[in-house]
């Protein structure tokens, strides 16, 4: 089984989805990440997956989130990620450890996100991220 993810961003049927979803942006409503009002500025908003495409690739975009929150996680998610298939050969397996992964990470940016324990703001530079969660 391939453990490959389909990336559906810059799709039409992606954008449709987004458009969507921002047309039903309420003034107050909440990014589910930091819990602050997630503004008016289309720019500064992802259509994300609330089930992450890395546990269900046929997962269709449910929820705007900023731009940035969204980055934070998926960045932590990616580096956290990618070391699962090589660990965990059986798909059942690897499927179950990402789905904790996603969880734990998930949880633990939010945390940080809210708390303000570490800047939101986007870096200057694009790193690798081979970092595990423990490094942030
Ligand atoms: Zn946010």
């Amino acid at each position: 089984m391939s453990t490959r993810t389909r990336d559906p961003r810059g799709t039409r049927r992606h954008r449709e989805v987004r458009a969507a979803l921002l047309a039903r942006l309420r003034p107050g409503d909440q990014c589910a990440h930091c819990l602050k009002p997630l503004g008016s500025d289309p720019k500064q908003l992802d259509a994300d997956h609330s089930v992450p495409l890395a546990i269900d690739p046929d997962s269709v975009a449910d929820r705007l989130l900023h731009s940035r929150c969204n980055r934070a996680v998926g960045q932590a998610l990616a580096g956290a990620l990618r070391t699962v298939d090589l660990i965990y050969p059986d798909p059942e397996q690897a499927h179950a450890a990402k789905v904790t992964i996603v969880e734990q990470i998930t949880a633990e940016v939010q945390h940080k996100l809210r708390t303000g324990q570490r800047s939101t703001r986007l870096e200057p530079k694009r790193e690798i991220h081979t970092r595990t969660s423990r490094d942030w």
